[in-house]
Order: C-alpha cells, then structure tokens, then sequence
C-alpha cells in the first residue's frame, strides 16, 4: 500500500527524510514514499501561515487532481496554523476515504514534542492517517483510553498514544471484525509503527541521521575554529586601531604644548582653538553623514565589523552559509 508524503513550509529537513526510511525499514505492508519533484513543487505552493483545515484539504484535493496520475494515498506535514470547524489550533485532520490527510507541527514542536523528537511526531501521524486510509468508517471515541483514537481535546493527550498497543481493545476488535477490515499484517505493522514512535519520544530509540551521518556537523565545527581566529585577529586589529588613535591624541597635545612653550601661548591660541574645533566641527559633519556617532566606541565596533567581514572574504568563508549550518546544528542538538 503505497502512502505519499510532501512536507510544507518550514518542516526539519532530516527528520523527515530519516523517519520515512525508519518507517519503511521497520514494516513491509506500506510504502512510505516521499513526492517528488513537480509533485512537491505543487503542493509546497500550499505553504500557509494559518488555514482552515477544510479550504487546505480542499485544495489538496485539487492540486492532487490538476497534477493527474495515481496519488491514492497523500499525507501532508505542514507548519500551518489548522482551524477546524469547532477547534482552532488542530494537530491535524483527514479525508480518509478521499486519501488525503494534513498536520502540522505547529504548537507541536519544542511545545508538546521536543523539537529534536519531533520526528517521532511525524511517525505518529504516518501511521494514525494511514490506519485511517485503511478504516475511514472508523472514528474518534470520546472517552480517552491512550488509545490513536483518543479525540485529543487537550494536545498535550498525544503522548499518551504514543506507545507500543495505542490502539485500544474496543477498537481493535472493530478493526478486526468490520466489513472493511484491517489485516492482521497491517495492524501488526501499524502496532510496530506506534511502538517505534513512542521510543523515538521517550529516547530508546534515535533516527540514524542523529548517529552516524555527523559529515556536516563536524564541517561547522571546524568552520567555527576559523571563525573564531579569524573574529580574534579583527579584534586584535581594532585593538591596535585604537591605542593608535589614542597615541595619535597624544602626540597633537604633545606638539601642541612644545610649540605653546616654544612659541608662546599668543602665538599658539588660535591654533588650538582651530584644531579643537575642527575636531568638534568634523564630528558633527560625521554625524550628519552617515548618522553615526563618532565615539571611540562605535568606530571600535565599526572597525570589528568590517575587519571580520574583510577576512571572511579573504579566508572564503561564506559566513550566511556557516550561519544557516550552525543554526540547523544547534537546532539538531537541542538537549
Ligand atoms: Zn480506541
């Protein structure tokens, strides 16, 4: 049974990618399949900020149209804001005998769900919308039994699915007994699929990218010791700026007062008095330039910060990449 997914908006690359290979590696009865290309390109177009689950459904079900061929099955992962009907701030929702189903991670990650466990979260709506698919004459219970029929009317609940047996006895026996049935196979797997997302939260159990694929963390860690040298010697650099600037202060007050003392104070007035003003006068000229103060201070930081670009450039280090890495590997890392 195959099951696309398509992730849209800003949804944590690696997680997915590896959570659908973990599914797919710990199951044979679906398929879980990444949409590609032109597919995505469709529906990434879908990236809301905040919708009502019916109108983004509704549209899912139309792009899936325009794009023809067999999409039987879509699962949608979006960071959309979900309205439902009675309840804003949704987890998700399905049309599960039209094959289409979203949810989102939004007010899931780092809220309910660590945000570098979120992948356990994904695995979860996998295979509760794939059950779904399978069943979608079977509904919610009200009553909260742990089970991935729960309603779920507080969010935090969720975890309380997450976990080996999270379908409950009565609805198992449903599933079992109904005129559409699940098989045996594909409960068992589905038990695997919920077991294995319970251990991706509680720990037990880690994606694969997080153990052995380090290649691009360790480039940003090497890159920050560059950084750092490079940043050191900018700062060195001011530094030195400014005991120059200060030497440079000394010596005028210096020549001045040798020439006062050479020359006579009536002599010299009119030239401190021009040079301090000039000082005066250039700083308000500065100022009005560039709407900066002239201050040792912020020609200090100033001269930091064009020093560190100036090496960046020189030593190629494209700091807006290094940036955007080191960002996704704190964001891998969190605790
Ligand atoms: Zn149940």
């Amino acid at each position: 049974m195959p099951i696309e997914l398509v992730a849209i908006g800003d949804i944590p690359t690696e997680q997915f990618e590896g959570v659908i290979s973990l599914a797919n590696s710990t199951q044979n009865e679906f398929n879980f399949i990444q949409l590609q290309n032109n597919e995505v390109k469709a529906f990434k177009a879908l990236a809301y900020k905040r919708a009502s689950v019916k109108d983004l459904m509704d549209r899912m079900e139309s792009t899936r149209s325009e794009l023809g061929g067999y999409h039987p099955f879509i699962i949608a992962l979006v960071d959309t804001k979900l309205d439902g009907e009675r309840f804003s701030n949704l987890f998700g929702s399905n049309r599960a005998e039209k094959g289409i189903a979203v949810f989102t991670i939004d007010n899931v990650d780092d809220i309910i769900i660590p945000a570098d466990k979120i992948a356990s979260y994904m695995l979860y709506y996998f295979a509760r919308f794939t059950l779904s698919f399978i069943v979608p004459q079977h509904k919610n219970h009200d009553e909260p039994k742990s089970c991935v029929f729960d309603r779920k009317i507080y969010k935090q609940d969720i975890v309380n699915s997450m976990k080996a047996r999270a379908i409950c006895d009565e609805c198992r026996d449903k599933l079992l007994s109904g005129t559409v049935k699940v098989s045996s196979g594909q409960l068992d797997a589905l038990d695997m699929l919920f077991e294995l997302s319970g251990k991706l939260l509680d720990g037990s159990k880690t994606l694969s990218i997080f153990n052995n694929a380090p290649a691009p963390l360790d480039a940003v860690s090497e890159l920050s010791v560059v950084k750092s040298r490079l940043d050191r010697n900018a700062h060195d650099f001011a530094k030195r700026g400014l005991w120059l600037y200060f030497l440079g202060i000394i010596g005028v007050w210096v020549t001045l007062a040798i020439f006062t003392y050479r020359f006579g104070w009536n002599i010299m007035e009119p030239w401190t008095y021009f040079i301090g003003g000039t000082l005066t006068i250039g700083s308000y000229v500065y100022f009005a330039v560039t709407q900066k103060e002239l201050s040792p201070r912020t020609i200090y930081e100033q001269v930091i910060e064009s020093k560190k670009r100036k090496n960046y450039k020189e030593f190629g280090l494209d700091i807006e990449r290094f940036n955007q890495l080191s960002k996704a590997k704190s964001g891998s890392q969190k605790p």
